[in-house]
């Protein structure tokens, strides 16, 4: 049976507590242990699959087809684990399994309450695979003391009670304010936070404190004494020039040592530190800059793109160059030329995105790409707007366009070369849609099978003809296009297994111009880049473009 450590944040919001995780994952991994990571959100919808990205930053799409927090990103980006729809769950989720059973009569009798109904529905999911792996993490969103998070909070002090005694642990993140005017780090919210944890029959074994000044031995003392948690438990967390050194200023902390303490495992297996060391050899010895500019809708909120960033980060780690990604609003190239702004980028990607708003800006930039052979990839709705493009200006058909925006306009604008996919084959099943249904997990989502020409330049990235890659989208670019789109210098490259639905298009004599309809970024890592990133940034390194 696989042992817990819960990870809860108190102080304030944002703490990193995902990273602290995922680093935290990194590093029993390091020991030789196996670890799966979970995130248990309060909030209540369903999951995070209909939360505007500027509400929740991006959705995180698993494998096997669920939409999750950008936290699972982190999990995976850290520890190469693929996450699973059984490692997210949001009251939400929670509330509504308890209330279908309500429904089928599963309680027949019974007064439905939080204690022990929902409490028992998230001890039941945090179980789930617990014979899997060595340890089970698991982050629980918000601060303590939200009024959301307290049917978790309750469940996890049961669920430690009712496993064998010393198999679960509790880790909090706290931050220490710096105040300047007495030059002092104070510790008073962090013991606040820790009695708040205790009023709930909770108490922590591992303290992690965020701090942008260093923490001084005597406060230390003072935090550990407290807040009745060894002083080597508690772990200083200082800020970082880069993510991918969390794993290994963890482990200098003695993160992993107090953990592994918590647990009275001893001695503990030595770390193998020696994927974080590379990783941070390529961070720390990157020689040049390759600068990309991102052209997308939801441009004002970092966490929008969150495993864009990354995989952008990752492919320049693969190519020993820094990357300087801009995040420009198309809505910008739609009165103005894209010219002046876009020639002094290496490299030009259109991300995935929903509705018309800025799509004509896109279509511009990926126009320009092509034009002057700047390497370009087009993701999912970027992808679709390049297709768009090539249809317009080398195909020949001025008004083509995609069925979404004229199902959002209520009007018939456009010829569809991207149309509504109302069925299609997922392993062995057939999956049908409809334009009124449900819009909360009815997209195809997670894992398909792409089959690439083997003479193509996708076949020579992945150096493979057969790939598999996340989804998500609703809409799909039609292949009985395809011959009169191949003709005009656009081609289909990569398709599903089924030859039905388009997955890839390259501009045949362009240096680099790729659109994917799925999401390479979800699956990138340091340790292992995405392929298509690593040669994007590859190219855009090498590129001598066209001015
Ligand atoms: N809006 C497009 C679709 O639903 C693209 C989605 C995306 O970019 N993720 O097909």
């Amino acid at each position: 049976m696989a042992r817990y450590i819960f990870i809860t944040g108190g102080v304030v919001s944002s703490l990193g507590k995902g990273l602290a995780s995922a680093a935290l994952g990194a590093l029993l991994q390091a020991r030789g242990y196996t670890v799966r990571l979970r995130k248990l959100d309060p909030y209540l919808n369903v999951d995070p699959g209909t939360m505007s990205p500027f509400e929740h930053g991006e959705v995180f799409v698993t494998d096997d087809g669920a939409e999750t927090d950008l936290d699972l990103g982190h999990y995976e980006r850290f520890t190469g684990v693929s996450a699973r729809r059984t490692d997210s769950i949001s009251s939400g989720r929670i509330y509504s399994n308890v209330l279908e059973k309500e429904r089928r009569g599963a309680y027949l009798g019974k007064t439905i309450q939080v204690i022990p109904h929902v409490t028992n529905e998230i001890k039941d999911f945090l179980s789930i695979g617990d014979d899997e792996v060595d340890f089970m993490l698991c982050e629980i969103g918000g601060t303590v003391g939200d009024i959301e998070g307290l049917p978790f909070f309750e469940a996890i002090r049961q669920f430690t009670h009712e496993r064998p005694r010393g198999e679960c642990i509790l880790m909090h993140l706290t931050l220490l304010p710096y105040l300047a005017a007495s030059g002092e780090l104070k510790t008073k919210p962090t013991q606040h936070s820790v009695k708040e944890l205790q009023s709930i029959g909770l108490a922590p074994d591992v303290l992690v404190c965020r701090s942008e000044h260093p923490i001084p031995e005597k406060e230390r003392a003072k935090i550990a004494l407290f807040c009745n948690v060894r002083p080597d438990a508690v772990i200083p967390a200082y800020d970082l020039k880069s993510i991918y050194e969390a794993p290994m200023a963890y482990h200098r902390a003695g993160l992993d040592r107090a953990v592994l303490d918590a647990f009275q495992i001893s001695p503990a297996p030595r770390p193998d530190m020696s994927r974080w060391e590379d990783v941070m050899d390529r961070l720390d010895n990157a020689e040049g800059e390759v600068r990309v500019a991102v052209i997308g809708k939801y441009t004002q909120l970092e966490d929008a793109y969150k495993s864009i960033a990354e995989a952008l980060t990752h492919g320049g780690m693969a190519n020993r160059v820094r990357v300087r990604a801009e995040w420009i609003d198309s809505e910008i190239f739609e009165k103005e030329d894209p010219a002046p702004y876009l020639e002094n980028f290496q490299a030009i990607l259109v991300p995935g995105g929903f509705g018309e708003r800025g799509t004509e800006g896109m279509i511009a930039a990926a126009k320009y790409a092509r034009e002057k052979h700047v390497p370009y990839m087009g993701i999912c709705l970027g992808m679709q707007m390049a297709v768009i493009e090539a249809a317009r200006d080398l195909a020949g058909m001025p008004d083509a366009g995609s069925e979404e925006f004229d199902h959002e306009s209520g009007k018939t604008r456009f010829t569809p070369v991207v149309y509504h996919l109302k069925e299609w084959v997922q392993g062995n099943h057939k999956v049908e849609r409809k334009v009124t249904d449900d819009k909360g997990g009815t997209m195809r989502l997670g894992a398909y099978t792409a089959i690439l020409a083997p003479d193509s330049n996708v076949a020579r990235v992945y150096g493979a003809t057969e790939i598999e890659e996340r989804h998500r989208h609703r809409y799909e670019v039609d292949a009985s296009y395809r011959e009169e789109l191949e003709k005009a210098g656009l081609r289909f490259s990569g398709m599903s297994p089924d030859g039905r639905l388009p997955e890839i298009v390259e501009v045949e004599g362009h240096p680099w111009f790729i659109g994917v309809q799925f999401h390479p970024e979800l699956k990138s890592k340091p340790f292992a880049p995405s392929p298509l990133f690593a040669d994007f940034i590859r190219a855009a390194k090498d590129g001598d473009r066209l001015v």
